[in-house]
C-alpha cells in the first residue's frame, strides 16, 4: 500500500510516462496489435494474496496494458467519433478522484454540486442555448450525464412520467417512442430497457437523411387514430452515420400540434459545432431554443474533455425531479427539503455521480471560447480538405453531403461492371477490409439506404493536413488495388 511519499514519487513518474506515450504517439499504430484474450493469457487468474510493489505493477501497465490499447488520440484516427481530450482534463479527472466521494446530495461536497451547476450555465452559454436551459433560470437547466445514451434514456423516463400525470388513464402499453431510421441505437435500448415501443420512420437519400415534418406528421396521426400515445421523439442533429441534421423546423411544427409530444436533440456530437455562430442555422438553433424540450450533447466527443462528460439540458427540471425523485429518509437534509439547492441524485438514474464538471471547467478556463471555435473550425476545414480531395478522385465518391467534420464515401464501380450497386458494395467492403487489416489508420463503415459505405470523422485534437492527405493516399491506393483485383477476377 502506498504511502503519501510513494504516491508523490509514483505520481510524477507516471506523468512523465503520459508525457514520453503523448510525444512518442504518431510514431505508434493507432489501432492494437493483439488478439483477442491475449491479456488473459498474460494476466494470473486472480489477484495476487500479498501486495506487490507498485513499481511491478506501474511497468506492467506500461508493458501489458499500453499495447493493447487503441489510440483515439494519434492524428491518424478517424472512426467512429474521435473523444478528443486534453491534459486540462486529464489533470481534472486526477483532482476529482482525490476528492472522491459519491456527489448525489449538495451536501455530499457542496462544490461538486455547485461547480456543476455554473458549468452546465457556461456551457449552454458557448453553444448559445437559450436562457430557459440555464440553471439560473430557476426552471430549466443542466446537468452532466455520464453518456449521450443515459440521457436519451433520461428524458424517455421524464417524458413518460410527465405523460403519465397528464393522463393517468393511458394504457401504458400503448405508449410509442418516436425515432428516425438514423437515430442512434440510444432510441432503440430506450425502448428496450423500458419496455416500450419504438416506431422507426422513414427517410431518404434525396433529403440527405434527415427526418422530415410529414412523416413525422403522418405517423403520429396514424398511431393517435389507433389508440396509442406517441410521447417522445428523439430527433437528431448530426446522426451517427452521416451527420444528417432532422428537419427541425418541419418537426416543431408538427409538435406543436402534439403539445404532449416531448421532443428531445440528440446533438451528442455535432452539438459542440454551435460553439461557432457560422454553424447555428445549419444546426437549427433558434428552433431548438425556442422548443426543445431537452437537448443533449457529449463533450467527451468533440468538445476536449476527457470521457465521460455527456451534458443533458432541459427546459422544465421539474420534468426531471418529477420522475426522478426518490427521497428515502437517509437522503434527507436540511438544504434539500428546504428546496435551496439542486440534488443531482433526482436528475440522473443512479445514485451515486462523479466529479465530473472539474474537468469540463478546467478545459473551458483553459480554452476560453476562442479557444473551442478554432478548435471546431480546424475540424470542419480539415473535414473540407478531405471531402474536395474525394470529389477530385474518380476512384471513390461522397454518398452525402460532408456534414460539419464527417464525410461518407465509398467506391464507385468500374464503368463496365453490370450491376453497379452490387459492384460498389463489395468493392468499398473490399477496400473497408483492407483499411481494417491496417494498423496506421483507423475508419469505420456504415451502411446508407443499402449502400455500403466508410465513414471519415475528424476530430482528434492533433489531426493536421499532413494526416487527411496521408489518410486520402492510403484510401485511393488500397481502393486502386481492390478495382485492379476485382477487374481480374470480376469480383474483390
Ligand atoms: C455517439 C452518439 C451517441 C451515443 O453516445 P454515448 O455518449 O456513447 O452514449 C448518441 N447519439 C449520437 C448522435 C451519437 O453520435
Amino acid at each position: 500500500m502506498m504511502d503519501i511519499e510513494q504516491f508523490r514519487k509514483a505520481g510524477y513518474e507516471a506523468i512523465d510516462r503520459i508525457c514520453d506515450f503523448y510525444y512518442r504517439l504518431e510514431q505508434k499504430n493507432v489501432v492494437a496489435d493483439v488478439e483477442p484474450g491475449y491479456l488473459q493469457n498474460l494476466l494470473p487468474a486472480q489477484a495476487p494474496e500479498d501486495g506487490e510493489d507498485f513499481k511491478i505493477i506501474a511497468d506492467e501497465y506500461q508493458r501489458l496494458i499500453v499495447p493493447g490499447l487503441t489510440l483515439w488520440q494519434h492524428p491518424s484516427f478517424f472512426a467512429y467519433f474521435p473523444t478528443a481530450c486534453t491534459f486540462e482534463g486529464m489533470l481534472a479527472d486526477l483532482y476529482a478522484s482525490s476528492a472522491c466521494n459519491p456527489g448525489f446530495n449538495w451536501i455530499c461536497s457542496p462544490a461538486c454540486t455547485e461547480l456543476e451547476v455554473v458549468v452546465c450555465d457556461w456551457a449552454a452559454k458557448l453553444l448559445g442555448l437559450d436562457k430557459a436551459f440555464w440553471n439560473e433560470s430557476k426552471t430549466g437547466g443542466g446537468v452532466i450525464q455520464t453518456t449521450a445514451s443515459d440521457s436519451v434514456l433520461v428524458a424517455t423516463v421524464a417524458a413518460r412520467s410527465r405523460y403519465i400525470r397528464a393522463n393517468p388513464d393511458a394504457d401504458l402499453s400503448k405508449l410509442v417512442i418516436y425515432v428516425s431510421s438514423q437515430t442512434h441505437s440510444a432510441g432503440a435500448k430506450a425502448a428496450l430497457i423500458l419496455g416500450l415501443t419504438n416506431r422507426i420512420l422513414d427517410v431518404t437519400l434525396d433529403d440527405n437523411l434527415a427526418l422530415r415534418g410529414s412523416t413525422l406528421r403522418a405517423a403520429l396521426e396514424e398511431d393517435m387514430a389507433a389508440g396509442k400515445h406517441p410521447f417522445i421523439l428523439i430527433a437528431t442533429v448530426g446522426t451517427t452515420s452521416t451527420g444528417a441534421i432532422d428537419k427541425l423546423p418541419e418537426i416543431f411544427e408538427v409538435a406543436n400540434d402534439f403539445p404532449s409530444l416531448w421532443v428531445h436533440i440528440d446533438a451528442a456530437w455535432a452539438g459542440l459545432s454551435l460553439v461557432c455562430p457560422e454553424n447555428r442555422e445549419l444546426c437549427y438553433l433558434d428552433r431548438i431554443n425556442k422548443s426543445a424540450t431537452s437537448f443533449c450533447t457529449n463533450f467527451h466527443k468533440w468538445g476536449l474533455t476527457n470521457f465521460d462528460c455527456s451534458v443533458l439540458w432541459v427546459r422544465n427540471r421539474i420534468d426531471l425531479t418529477e420522475a426522478l425523485d426518490i427521497t428515502p429518509t437517509f437522503l434527507r437534509s436540511k438544504h434539500g427539503d428546504a428546496g435551496t439547492v439542486i440534488d443531482y441524485r433526482n436528475w440522473h438514474l443512479g445514485l451515486g455521480r462523479r466529479f465530473r464538471s472539474l474537468k469540463l471547467w478546467f478545459v473551458l478556463r483553459s480554452y476560453g471560447v476562442r479557444g473551442f471555435q478554432s478548435y471546431i473550425r480546424k475540424g470542419i476545414n480539415l473535414n473540407r480538405k478531405f471531402a474536395s480531395l474525394v470529389r477530385s478522385s474518380s476512384e471513390i465518391a461522397l454518398v452525402t453531403q460532408p456534414s460539419l467534420a464527417l464525410s461518407v464515401f465509398h467506391v464507385n464501380a468500374p464503368m463496365d461492371a453490370q450491376d453497379s450497386i452490387s459492384a460498389q458494395n463489395s468493392l468499398t467492403t473490399a477496400v473497408y477490409e483492407s483499411l481494417s487489416a491496417r494498423k496506421d489508420i483507423q475508419l469505420t463503415q456504415t451502411s446508407v439506404q443499402g449502400l455500403t459505405c466508410i465513414r471519415f470523422a475528424v476530430g482528434a485534437a492533433r489531426t493536421e493536413e499532413r494526416h487527411i492527405e496521408k489518410a486520402f493516399a492510403i484510401i485511393l491506393e488500397e481502393t486502386k488495388s481492390a478495382i485492379r483485383v476485382f477487374k481480374m477476377k470480376g469480383a474483390p
